[in-house]
């Protein structure tokens, strides 16, 4: 199975001194395509710390992560900044959607930054926006959908521009059961029938259970690493 992400001893210490914060500690993970990985563990056990790493948002103090075969360290901001766009898909627990604009301009949006042209554009984020079952609350603006609608909003911007993985970052915390349900419905749905590889941070035992691979971290560093 080809590596999309490979983290090798990787470390980040925020602070320095007797306050510092070993927030990662010499973490080796390697996510392959087609994975549905959970990351769980304690609050603040570095799950967040961890996604940024990997998604390009934080630099490590040790150590290195490679997405799809470029090390992000041998990377400037102009170029990490291509490589988020190009290659990652982020959701949130806040959802992040941009209020003024509709669901669909969220997810056609995306597509703008990375040059898609306009028919295209459109084409794409109808598709994306009726894949995650939204097809007509395409013209609402986040402040107008339910949580969970706006949760798949920021699935379909995740996915629009066919990313190497989707990273999530407790993706349930503002939903409820049934909201959440139909998220991880989704999330297994997009990938088994797309292959898309998805690595969420949660502590939400219902979002594990989903999972096919489940990595558990504590202090800083993995602590398990299981496949269901
Ligand atoms: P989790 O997502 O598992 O709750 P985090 O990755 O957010 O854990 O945090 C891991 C540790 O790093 C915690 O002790 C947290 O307080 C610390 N931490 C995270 N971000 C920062 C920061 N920007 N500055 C200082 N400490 C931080
Ligand atoms: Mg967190």
């Amino acid at each position: 199975m080809e590596a999309i992400v490979i983290c090798r001893g990787l470390g980040k210490r925020y602070g320095a001194g007797d306050t510092a914060v070993h927030a990662l500690q010499d973490v080796d993970l390697e996510i392959h395509r087609g994975e549905f990985l959970s990351l769980s563990g304690p609050s603040g056990s570095g799950k967040t710390t961890l996604l940024n790493h990997i998604g390009g948002l934080d630099r490590p103090t040790s150590g290195e992560v490679s997405v799809d075969g470029r090390k992000l360290g041998e990377l400037d901001k102009g170029e990490l900044a291509d490589l988020r766009l190009e290659k990652i898909g982020f959701v949130f627990q806040a959802y992040n959607l941009i209020p003024v604009l509709s669901a669909y301009e969220n997810v056609e949006f995306i597509l703008q930054l990375q040059g898609v042209h306009a028919r295209q554009r459109r084409e794409r984020a109808r598709a994306m926006l009726s894949e995650v079952g939204l097809e007509k609350l395409g013209e609402r603006r986040p402040g107008e959908l339910s949580g969970g609608q706006q949760q798949r909003v920021a699935i379909a911007r995740a996915m629009a521009s066919s990313p190497a993985i989707v990273l999530a970052d407790e993706p349930s915390a503002n939903l409820d059961s049934a909201a959440t349900e139909e998220l991880l419905a989704l999330m297994s749905r997009l990938n088994e029938a797309r292959g898309m590889t998805f690595c969420v941070a949660s502590h939400d035992p219902r979002v594990i259970e989903y999972t096919r691979r489940r990595v558990r971290m504590r202090d800083g560093r993995i602590e398990a690493d299981e496949r269901a």
